[in-house]
């Protein structure tokens, strides 16, 4: 069986900290979480009866800066996917020196079967019974799978209830008119693109030669389809929990996006055109196309599938979509890998300026968001890149050297408490 995620993100920690030759004390550190919180939430459903869910908030460090992470809602969530979650948080932050640490949050749920009332009176409660370790200077969530601007507008308003005045600076990925930040609906598919162009720059591809293979079309892979499609890329395919569709002359986009305004939960189901051939998710990720993004969950490209993927680029627009094994099997293949820790790193980023622009007060312009977002996003991937081209390692292997090397540094300003 192979490993799940946590697991397999202790294995690349463990191996680059023996090539980056990690101080044993900083190591054992960093492969526990600082906190774990297990909560139990009660919500009476719209019929009367009460169901207990499970939820997480897993802080795994805070030595760079407060907690940093989202909160997903999905039915498959466990203690050791949040944990996994959280430590990539820290090395993300990391690795686009944000003054954040890590960590995630989870509920065992599946939303798309419950009402919107109930998912308001589940989002409340868990709120409450995580209040003890959230706050704008210790934890700060976000949005996820599952969860949006609308989602963290009830966290915002129900953490201000029990304070007694508006708490704009603890959750990030609020809706605009309560503090949230132009640019961050889009920031992580924003980065997923920028990320990718700057890979095109590095091997002289020209985007408009580049064919792309999206999986998961929510809120990172739609608009990364959309923002490549502007970049002048050829989207081929999308899909999403319901299957996808494969046009090889390109998908109409805009058509698509009409589509899922209107369907059931925005689902891609029904969408129909000349042209167009329905395609399932297993055939999404094996199509002959330049760029794969997944961009849906984890564990999506795994010992059995990865040796029959063509694509010569893997973007990871989700978090730990390719086992450990996958990943070994990709680097053999001479697959070039975009880690997520890098490649999906807008969504925080973006997330970081909302956060100084509520503390400040002061709103800055989507121009000056996107600017901002695109030099991080572009220097760190510079500096992961150049690592690669030196060491002779993959990008994940170099991006999870540069985080470490940070996180061990404040580890070592600080010292070990007490
Ligand atoms: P979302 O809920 O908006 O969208 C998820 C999409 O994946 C939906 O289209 C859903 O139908 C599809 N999906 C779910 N299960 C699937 C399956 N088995 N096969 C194919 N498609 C499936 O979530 P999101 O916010 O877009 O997050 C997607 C991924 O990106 C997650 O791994 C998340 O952790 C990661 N991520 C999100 C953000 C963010 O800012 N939202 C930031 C960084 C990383």
């Amino acid at each position: 069986m192979e490993k799940n995620l946590f697991e397999i993100s202790l294995c690349t920690l463990d191996n680059v900290a023996e090539k980056v030759k990690l101080d044993p004390n900083i190591h054992v550190i960093l492969r526990q979480p600082e906190r774990e919180l297990t909560v139990a939430v009660p919500v009476r459903m719209d019929d009367g009866h009460v169901e207990v869910f499970t939820g997480y908030r897993v802080q795994h460090s805070s030595l760079r800066g407060p907690c940093k992470g989202g909160i997903r809602y999905h039915q498959d969530v466990t203690l050791d996917e949040i944990k996994a979650l959280a430590m990539l948080m820290t090395l993300k932050c990391a690795v686009v020196d944000i003054p954040y640490g890590g960590a995630k949050g989870g509920v065992r749920c599946d939303p798309l079967k419950m009402s919107r009332e109930e998912v308001i009176r589940l989002t409340r409660r868990y709120t409450v019974m995580i209040m003890p370790i959230i706050g704008g200077r210790r934890d700060i969530p976000a949005p996820d799978v599952n969860t949006s601007a609308e989602t963290m507008g009830w966290i915002m308003d129900t953490v201000s209830m029990f304070q007694g005045h508006a708490v704009l600076d603890v959750v990030t990925g609020k809706p605009l008119d309560l503090g949230g930040s132009l640019g961050r609906n889009e920031a992580t598919g924003r980065g997923v693109m920028i990320s990718t162009i700057q890979l095109l720059k590095k091997l002289n591809r020209n985007p408009s030669d580049t064919t792309v293979a999206i999986q998961g079309y929510g809120n990172v892979g739609s608009i990364a389809a959309y923002l490549f499609a502007d970049q002048g890329c050829k989207v081929v395919a999308v899909s999403d929990v319901t299957g996808g569709l494969y046009n090889p002359e390109g998908l109409d986009l805009e058509s698509i996006n009409e589509h899922c305004k209107i369907s059931e939960h925005h689902f891609l189901k029904g969408y129909k055109k000349k042209g167009t051939e329905p395609i399932s998710n297993e055939e999404l990720l094996l199509l002959d196309v330049d760029v794969l993004v997944p961009a849906a969950l984890e564990n999506q490209i795994t010992k059995e599938n990865a040796p029959a993927v063509k694509a010569k680029y893997i973007v990871e627009g989700a978090n730990g979509p390719t086992t450990a094994e996958a990943d070994k099997i990709l680097e053999e293949k001479g697959i070039i890998v975009v880690p997520d820790i890098l490649a999906n790193s807008g969504g925080v980023v973006v997330s970081y300026f909302e956060w100084v622009q509520g503390i400040q007060s002061f709103f800055w312009d989507l121009e000056q968001i996107n600017s901002h977002l695109e030099k991080i996003m572009v220097k760190a991937f510079d500096a992961v890149w150049s690592l690669t081209q030196d060491k002779k390692e993959s990008m994940r292997c170099a991006s999870f050297m540069i985080a470490l090397k940070r996180v061990s540094a404040a580890m070592r300003h600080r010292g070990i408490f007490p």
